[in-house]
């Protein structure tokens, strides 16, 4: 790989995402190698995904530079790898570009969607975890409204404008809600010679409420925006398949729709290794302590979504959100320098700084420890922490440049299919 030997303890990083980089910033200008390895060159805002999947915003507006971050960081090195593997007991980690040793390893590689085993599901459905699948989502959506211009079979034109979200958090709530507002707002006028109206949106909640871990008022507030934003919320029902026509559920529910979008959940991103049954907990996160060791060592740690830490608050670990990513990473710096340095670590304390999500135009979510509010004023509260811990000036200029222009304009500008998703479907018509 390329990485010179020094004199300094090498820490090995893999993942470049909320708790890879507040570790990174951590440990800059400090006495010690730092090697990121990532199999992005970019850091994304995943809450900012859906935006990009509707057309909101451009993908670049919501992903930087790994290299830029790091630029002025002595002793960084950040390498384009796909970590395949670790060898815990040589201390090494293998990739898709070679090897490499380390003395001390951060895993910070996050979470993918969690399918539950269901290959059918997994095959046929759209998931939003990356920007390439945030722009095949995207792709998809407006090529469906190409296609039901061409054909003449009602069921088919129906199937190609119903969508049907699965699960009902903040991710399945924000992208309902904005799909909601296309169908409005941007739809009639774009395709003037098609009956818009008839497209539909769907949430499936398996539980009796959207928005479980959060009050609830918020829930209940986030069902009404929804309703009257025309999504169709079914609760208690379970999708158990899709075949890419028609979705069946636990119940005689069924669903024909082209596009069935999967936020039901996600699993620890584990690697090769470090999967071991011992070290993995339900969610397929590994098990860490206070100080985020991994269960069995002392000198390998796990961060953020990855990383399960059982505490008092959180008995099933601790919510696979930025704010617990960021906070661990930024922890972990601190307590690798006192450990480098002979002295005990601290243990982690999460400070929970609330939930939040955002239905649309003027609505949105908020619990903060001591006030929940919901409306307006929780709208500009979630646009402005959004745009706080989004990375990069450019980007945040970008970004609320966009939102005030979408707001005036009613518009969304990048709803545009560079990339075909599939080959076109062939219409009946
Ligand atoms: C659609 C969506 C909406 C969300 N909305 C919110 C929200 O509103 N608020 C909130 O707090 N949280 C939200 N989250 C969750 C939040 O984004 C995650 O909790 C957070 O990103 C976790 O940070 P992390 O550093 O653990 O992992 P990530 O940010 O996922 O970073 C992991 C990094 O590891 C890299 N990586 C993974 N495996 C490997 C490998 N084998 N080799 C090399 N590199 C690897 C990845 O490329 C990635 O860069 C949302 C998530 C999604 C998907």
């Amino acid at each position: 790989m390329n990485i010179p030997r020094t004199s300094y303890p090498r820490i090995v990083i893999i993942g470049g995402g909320f708790a890879g980089v507040a570790l990174a910033k951590k440990l800059s200008k400090r006495e010690v190698q730092v090697v990121l390895l990532d199999k992005n060159n970019y850091h994304t805002f995943q809450p900012l995904l859906y935006q990009v999947s509707t057309g909101g915003l451009e993908p670049d507006s919501i992903a930087y530079p790994i290299r830029k971050i790091l630029k002025n960081f002595p002793n960084f090195h950040f390498r384009l790898a796909n970590v395949n593997e670790i060898d815990a007991e040589s201390n090494k980690v293998i990739t898709n570009i070679g090897e490499l040793k380390f003395e001390y390893l951060v895993i910070a590689s996050g979470a993918k969607t969690n399918y539950f085993g269901n290959k059918v599901i997994e095959a046929h459905s759209m998931a939003m975890k990356t920007i390439p699948q945030s722009l095949n989502l995207r792709s998809l959506i407006l090529e469906n409204f190409e296609d039901a211009l061409l054909t003449s079979d009602l069921n088919e034109r129906n199937a190609l404008m119903n969508f049907v979200i699965v699960g009902g958090g903040p991710t399945g709530v924000e992208l309902a809600g904005a799909l909601a507002e296309i169908k409005k707002g941007i739809l009639p006028k774009d395709y003037p010679d098609l009956d818009t109206r008839l497209a539909q949106i769907h949430i499936i909640q398996s539980s009796d409420c959207i928005l479980k871990g959060m009050s609830k008022k918020a829930s209940e507030k986030a069902e009404d925006f929804l309703e009257k934003l025309g999504v169709n919320i079914w609760k208690n029902v379970r999708v158990t398949n899709y075949d890419g026509m028609t979705v069946t559920t636990n119940t005689d529910l069924t669903f024909e729709t082209a596009t069935l979008i999967w936020a039901a959940g996600v699993k620890g991103a584990t690697i090769k290794g470090m999967d071991e049954t011992y070290m993995v907990t339900k969610g397929n996160r590994l098990l860490v302590n206070a100080y985020n060791q991994v269960k069995g060592f002392e000198h390998i740690f796990a961060v953020g979504d990855v990383a399960n830490m059982l505490t008092d608050s959180f008995p099933n670990g601790l919510p696979m959100m930025a704010q617990p990513a960021i906070q661990q990473g930024d922890q972990l710096g601190d307590n690798l320098l006192r450990l480098i340095e002979g002295k005990p670590m601290e243990p982690f304390v999460y400070k929970d700084k609330g939930v939040m999500a955002t239905i649309g135009r003027n609505k949105a979510v908020v619990d903060l420890k001591r006030f929940k509010f919901q409306g307006i004023f929780a709208w500009y509260v979630w646009m402005f922490v959004h745009l706080f811990f989004l990375i990069g000036f450019r980007n945040r200029v970008v970004v609320f440049v966009n939102w005030v222009y979408n707001y005036i304009r009613f518009d969304r500008e990048a709803r545009l299919i560079i990339r075909p998703f599939k080959t076109r479907r062939k219409v009946k018509g």
